[in-house]
């Protein structure tokens, strides 16, 4: 058989979606993760959230990352059989009466992002009121990583397994491309459709060489999952960045998300935990378990936007990364517009071209 024309070393929500974009072009891949049992992609809520942050900004680009999300996992859904992909309305509870005021000033500029709250959610508190985001979403991550991975794997283009950086390469200052699953790929060599062999780094946290000068600002998260029988609640509820969204299962949610920049681990922490919980005491007015509790890393690059692109030295090594906290709502349009620039019909816009913070 012949070589891919693509390794893509990572199948979170950045590899598994480049994978898409490049095999719906025609290419071919192949996908290889190491399956660790958490990853960030793996335990995210996978929001997707028109209006966020203390200051009420309206999340970057949201008018075209949104349909464009949506239309890409639709079509995932449509060839996998698979249902991941949720229209679900976010209710932002003001934290003051200073917060109030200031959606008040900012009300207009938000358009359709922000409606009154029709009806009040039970058990809740919100003694400064809210406000109604229709156009939210929720991405099951999960769902869709493993609907992604089985489709791959059925067609032979998955592997399963760590994929080794050539570091003497990156030492010596490369060529950078040897393959990461054994036979030597140095330099690049003639694929079937008479290109040459990419390697496609869709790492997360922390990178491979030659991409670990890339300049990082990863954040670690904390998440729980909480039984609130009664809570009945099919929206999701966020208050001053702290967030209760529901799940497939009845009675069970998730909430989170701690930020810390040290002790970059997957490794949940008691603090973690505490500042959770008493957020979550905050909000919900009724007993609830905690069932769970997870940590790991976003990948955060400077800027704190998506990054794509080949590396300065090797134009035979790729990027995909920084999908930050909105991996969910980035992926799919970057992906679509790196495979875009990959099979020769696109550009990278500056904005995110890896190159500038290397
Ligand atoms: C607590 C928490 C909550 C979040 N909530 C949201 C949310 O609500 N909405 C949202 O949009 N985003 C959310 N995020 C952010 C989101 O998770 C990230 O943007 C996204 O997951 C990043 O995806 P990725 O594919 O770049 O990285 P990852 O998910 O880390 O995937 C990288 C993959 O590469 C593989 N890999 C790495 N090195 C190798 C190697 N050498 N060989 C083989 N495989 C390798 C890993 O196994 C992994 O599967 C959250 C993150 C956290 C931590």
């Amino acid at each position: 058989m012949p070589p891919p024309e693509f390794t893509i070393i990572g199948a979170g929500l950045a590899g598994t979606s480049l994978a898409w974009a490049l095999v719906r072009r025609g290419r071919t891949v192949r996908l290889i993760d190491r399956e660790p049992p958490v990853t960030s992609s793996r335990i995210a809520a996978g929001l997707l959230t028109p209006i966020t942050g203390k200051k009420l900004s309206v999340s970057w680009r949201w008018g075209e990352l949104r349909p464009a999300a949506e239309r890409f996992y639709r079509s995932v859904e449509a060839e996998t059989g698979a249902t991941f992909f949720r229209p679900r309305p976010i209710l932002r509870l003001f934290t003051s009466e200073s917060e109030r005021r200031q959606f008040e000033g900012k009300r207009a500029t938000f358009g359709e992002l922000a409606t009154a709250i029709d009806q009040p959610p039970e058990h809740v508190a919100m003694p400064f009121g809210g406000f109604a985001m229709p156009t939210a979403a929720q991405l099951d991550v999960r769902g869709y990583l493993d609907a992604s991975r089985e489709w791959f794997r059925q067609r032979g283009d998955y592997i399963s397994g760590p994929a080794e950086p050539d570091r003497r390469a990156a030492t010596e200052g490369g060529p950078y491309n040897r393959d990461p699953v054994g036979a030597a790929l140095c330099g690049g060599p003639p694929t079937a459709a008479g290109g040459r062999h990419l390697t496609l780094h869709c790492t997360g946290y922390p990178p491979l060489p030659p991409f670990d000068a890339v300049r990082f600002r990863p954040a670690k998260g904390e998440i729980l999952a909480v039984r609130v029988p009664g809570l009945n609640e099919s929206r999701v509820l966020n208050r001053g960045g702290f967030w209760v969204a529901p799940t497939t299962t009845p009675d069970v949610y998730r909430a989170g998300a701690t930020y810390s920049w040290d002790e970059l681990t997957c490794e949940p922490t008691a603090a973690g935990r505490a500042e959770l919980e008493a957020s979550l005491r905050e909000v919900i007015r009724l007993p609830f378990e905690v069932i769970g509790h997870d940590a790991a890393v976003r990948p955060i690059v400077e800027g704190q936007h998506p990054r794509i692109g080949l590396h300065p030295q090797d134009s035979s090594v790729g990027f995909f990364n920084g999908l930050s906290s909105k991996g969910s709502l980035t992926a799919p349009f970057f992906a679509e517009q790196f495979a875009a620039f990959l099979c020769g019909a696109g550009e990278i816009e500056p904005e995110v071209d890896v190159q500038s913070i290397m």
